[in-house]
């Protein structure tokens, strides 16, 4: 049964029909499985307005009840986790314990936010001049917009709302339009919160519904993530028009294996966070940079356990990664391999010939692959593939791995491998990329904390969530008063000064 995804506005799904529409598709058969309705400017408008009609009331909701129905939208969103991890395995292709895992750490960010209060507390200094205060509030920035990408539709939008509309925002998402259902569910599940009408919205669309909010006049701030060339269209597109705007982008993430390694470890991680969800995060490893010493043994150890890898549909329970998220994506990423060998490389695993469990029919289906010896002007290293490709580069030396790693333009995510803690802590001080795991692949920070890269993977002064994600959609207002002193002074031009 072909479904169909429409915008969420005001509390309710939008009526009417839409001008554009834009296919589903599910990526482990390659047929189409629903449609979702395209924002033009009038839809777009409708949501900001009843954004803006929404935030006085919001705004002014004690924090008490605020937080009394993000527990309850915690609580909803636990219970229908499955059904949500179903959702995003459908549309996206990902297995659905992946998809669990995905949100179970979106969870974690409204579990942040229920800790609104304490977040919110500003400053107070008694006595600054004789009988004067000063103190500091954080107050709510109005409409606020979030564009997400297709590889988290839940988790990536739960980096941005849950800590905007705890702060007393009011918020309008634009999800991927290739999964674009778990929004529309997670909007329902707001409401049954009781979350009102106007505070949490959807539009789905393309260009135009991004253009249309990054021209809005009545969106304050936009929070965007997906690709580098887009995240700096967005903070250029967003700053013209006056707004804060935070953009994370692309990514090449590195894991550097060092001599010492315990290298079943390493190996065990370059597989998991290389083909988990089929390459296609923000924090997957790309690069595998081995010293040259110890490359072939690593290489024999990855390639034993790829061989034992299950790549099949997302809602096999044996399945341990699923396709990818179109066709045209799985063409683009399966070309790396073919440039990778024209321009030097060797490919050692070749995902072309991957088993796929079920056989895989019309699915957008490539195996895990590995590119060896590749050097830094190869495309498969100067591009973000983004699928379930490896490449290994073989250096001599860990200043030449630091070297690689912080000659590259993006510095999302990136790993160590050894047993020394002397390397292991000059490395976290050396390198030039926002978030690094030691021994750790895919180094995603707790709720508590907050993510993001450096370099071309961010653009914008904030990361997402944790305290960031708080300063980002709150501004801060300073104020000094003055009460029961009746000896002011009288008239005087001066500047004011402390007495
Ligand atoms: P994308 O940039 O193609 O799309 C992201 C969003 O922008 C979508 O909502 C899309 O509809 C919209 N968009 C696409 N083209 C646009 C255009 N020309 N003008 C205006 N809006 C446009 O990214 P994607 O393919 O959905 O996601 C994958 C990318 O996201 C990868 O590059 C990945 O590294 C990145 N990503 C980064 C992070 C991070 O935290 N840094 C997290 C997840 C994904």
């Amino acid at each position: 049964m072909s479904k169909h995804v429409t915008h969420w506005i005001g509390g309710r799904p939008a009526a009417g029909g839409a001008r554009r529409r834009g296919d589903i598709y599910n990526p482990a058969t390659g047929k189409v499985a629903g449609t979702v309705d395209f924002a033009g400017r009038a839809e777009v408008d409708a949501a900001v307005a009843a954004a803006a009609d929404a935030f006085p009331g919001w705004r002014d909701t004690s924090l008490s009840k605020r937080v009394a129905v993000l527990f309850r939208f915690r609580e909803l969103l636990k219970e229908n986790a499955d059904e949500l991890a179903g959702l995003i395995s459908s549309e996206h292709g990902k297995v659905v314990s992946d998809a669990a895992g995905e949100v179970q750490r979106g969870l974690e960010v409204v579990e942040f936010a229920c800790g609104i209060p304490h977040l919110l507390k500003g400053g107070y200094s008694e006595n600054v001049s004789t009988g004067v205060d000063a103190y500091s509030i954080l107050q709510p920035l109005g409409v606020v917009a979030g564009i997400s990408p297709f590889n988290f539709p839940a988790m990536v939008p739960m980096w941005m709302f849950p800590v905007a509309i705890a702060c007393g925002n009011t918020f309008v998402l634009k999800p991927s339009e290739k999964d674009p259902s778990a929004s529309v569910r997670i909007a329902e599940l707001w409401a049954e919160a009781g979350l009102p009408d106007g505070v949490f919205n959807v539009v789905h669309g393309d260009k135009e519904a991004v253009d249309g909010l990054l021209e809005h006049d009545g969106v304050k701030a936009v929070s965007f993530v997906g690709s580098t060339p887009i995240a700096q269209y967005i903070y250029e597109g967003a700053a013209r028009s006056g707004k804060r705007v935070q953009a994370l982008g692309g990514a090449k993430n590195h894991m550097v294996v060092l001599p010492d390694a315990d290298l079943d470890l390493a190996a065990d991680a370059a597989v998991s966070a290389g083909f988990g969800s089929a390459g296609e995060r923000c924090m997957a490893i790309s690069a595998v940079v081995a010293i040259d010493t110890i490359a072939d043994d690593l290489l024999e150890r990855i390639r034993a356990r790829v061989e034992r890898l299950r790549v099949g549909p997302g809602d096999d329970d044996r399945s341990e990664m699923g396709p990818l998220v179109t066709r045209a994506h799985r063409d683009k990423v399966a070309s790396y391999l073919e440039t990778g060998v024209r321009e030097g490389a060797s490919l050692p695993i070749d995902g072309r010939v991957h088993p796929v469990l079920g056989g895989g029919g019309d699915g957008f289906w490539l195996g895990p692959s590995l590119l060896d010896h590749v050097t830094p002007e190869m495309a498969c290293y100067t591009d973000e593939i983004f699928g379930p490709v490896l490449s290994m580069l073989r250096v001599p030396s860990y200043e030449s791995a630091l070297e690689l790693i912080n000659a590259n333009p993006y510095g999302n995510g990136t790993a160590i491998f050894t047993n020394d803690g002397g390397a292991a802590r000059r490395f976290q001080n050396e390198v030039e990329v926002g978030m690094v795991g030691i021994n750790v692949p895919i180094p995603v920070p707790m709720a508590y904390y907050s993510f993001g890269g450096w370099k071309k993977s961010l653009f914008g002064d904030s990361h997402a969530h944790g305290m960031e994600g708080v300063h980002f959609y709150t501004r801060t207002k300073a104020v000094t008063s003055r009460w029961l002193d009746p000896s002011h002074g009288g008239v005087n031009l001066g500047f004011p000064t402390n007495g």
